[in-house]
């Protein structure tokens, strides 16, 4: 078993507040990803679970076990980082080798485990190589290979991709997937790219200024953001939030307003670009003029001026429309997100 457990978890470095009061439960098996901005927390909260850095107050448990006290190297988890942190002098069969030469496994024994290792993450064939002479992809499946070379309880990840190129990420980012998948071995996994968190997460974990913003499966906090950070900060281009106002049914801000029953008060209407249409002239709830339009391939990013608010539209590759042109925009019905205007909070 090796679930994990955070329990009102805090850390200061000095006057300043790193983690807030983090409870978090990690289930034995899962995949879990901290996602948020630089400086929030995510890093601090994986150096904390690995016995790198001692929390101020608050518990981990890892496998039931209280750990607060143990040595990171007792801890029995694996760590794969941004920069790799091989060994520049030693081989790839001896730097997958390294965590099992420390625990004194026997030489017939790790060679046969060394292997296996390798082949899993199709580095068999470069064992009498150097990190020097390999790409940054070979160095990034060493690293993972010296991490699952003596299955450990838990994996600690902290931007494991971030140095690799974006295709060869996407690549990297699928084996990784299928490598947790049939390993099953417990997984925090920090970074600050939300496909990442998307792709990879059983359940992604939002964190801002220290604090937990959301926990819940990719699906859940792409379709129920809990508060306008959330919102703002999953989905590209990012959810369109409108100030506004409720009152006697309807939702009014500047450049429109239509139905929508619901308690009056100031509001942000959220509304994804991908919900948003470009109207029949006069059946539109929204009016401005084209501020952007961009060709990304797939599709075209229509930005609106209406009002003061820019609206972002994610239409058909061919909807492109000139800088300037009028527009009215309707929004799909049922898709729309209410937060409170002072707290942020997701209303209903
Ligand atoms: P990034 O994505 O940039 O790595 P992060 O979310 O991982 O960000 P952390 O590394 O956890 O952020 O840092 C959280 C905050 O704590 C940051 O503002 C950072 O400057 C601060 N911090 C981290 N370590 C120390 C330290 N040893 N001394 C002082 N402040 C620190």
């Amino acid at each position: 078993m090796a679930a994990i457990e955070l329990r009102k978890l805090t850390k200061s470095f000095g006057a300043y507040t790193a983690l807030a009061g983090l409870d978090l439960s990690i289930g034995d098996g899962e995949f879990l990803v901290l996602l948020g901005p630089s400086g929030c927390g995510k890093s601090t909260t994986m150096r904390i679970v690995a016995g790198l850095e001692e929390p101020t107050s608050g518990e981990i448990r890892i496998g039931g076990r209280r750990v607060n006290d143990m040595p990171a190297r007792d801890r029995d988890l694996a760590m794969v980082f941004q920069n790799y942190a091989l060994y520049p002098h030693m081989t790839v069969g001896e730097n997958i080798a390294y965590p099992l030469k420390i625990r004194k496994v026997a030489r017939p024994e790790r060679e046969a485990l060394v292997r296996a290792a390798a082949e899993r993450v199709d580095m068999g064939h470069l064992l009498t190589r150097r990190p020097a002479e390999l790409s940054g992809g070979q160095r990034q499946r060493v690293a993972l290979a010296r991490a699952i070379v003596r299955r450990p309880q838990v994996f600690l990840m902290d931007e494991p991709l971030s140095n690799l190129d974006a295709k060869l990420r996407t690549v990297m980012r699928g084996e990784l997937k299928n490598l947790q998948r049939d390993l099953g071995v417990t997984t925090i996994y920090v970074t600050h790219d939300q496909v990442e968190a998307m792709t990879l997460a059983d359940r992604i974990v939002v964190l801002n200024k220290a604090t937990i913003q959301q926990i819940g499966t990719p699906a859940e906090i792409y379709a129920r953001p809990a508060n306008t950070f959330v919102a703002g900060f999953i989905g590209s281009p990012p959810m369109n939030l409108l100030p506004g106002r409720l009152l006697d049914g309807w939702f009014s801000s500047e450049g429109g307003r239509f139905p929508l029953a619901h308690a009056a008060g100031d509001v942000l209407l959220g509304v994804r670009p991908e919900h948003v249409r470009i109207a029949p002239e006069g059946d539109g709830h929204f009016s401005g003029t084209v501020f952007s339009s961009e060709l990304l391939g797939d599709c075209t990013i229509l930005t609106v001026k209406a009002g003061d608010a820019l609206i972002a539209a994610k239409l058909a590759p061919e909807a492109g429309l000139e800088r300037g042109a009028p527009v009215t925009l309707n929004f799909e019905p049922g898709r729309m997100h209410l937060f409170d205007a002072a707290t942020g909070l997701r209303r209903g």
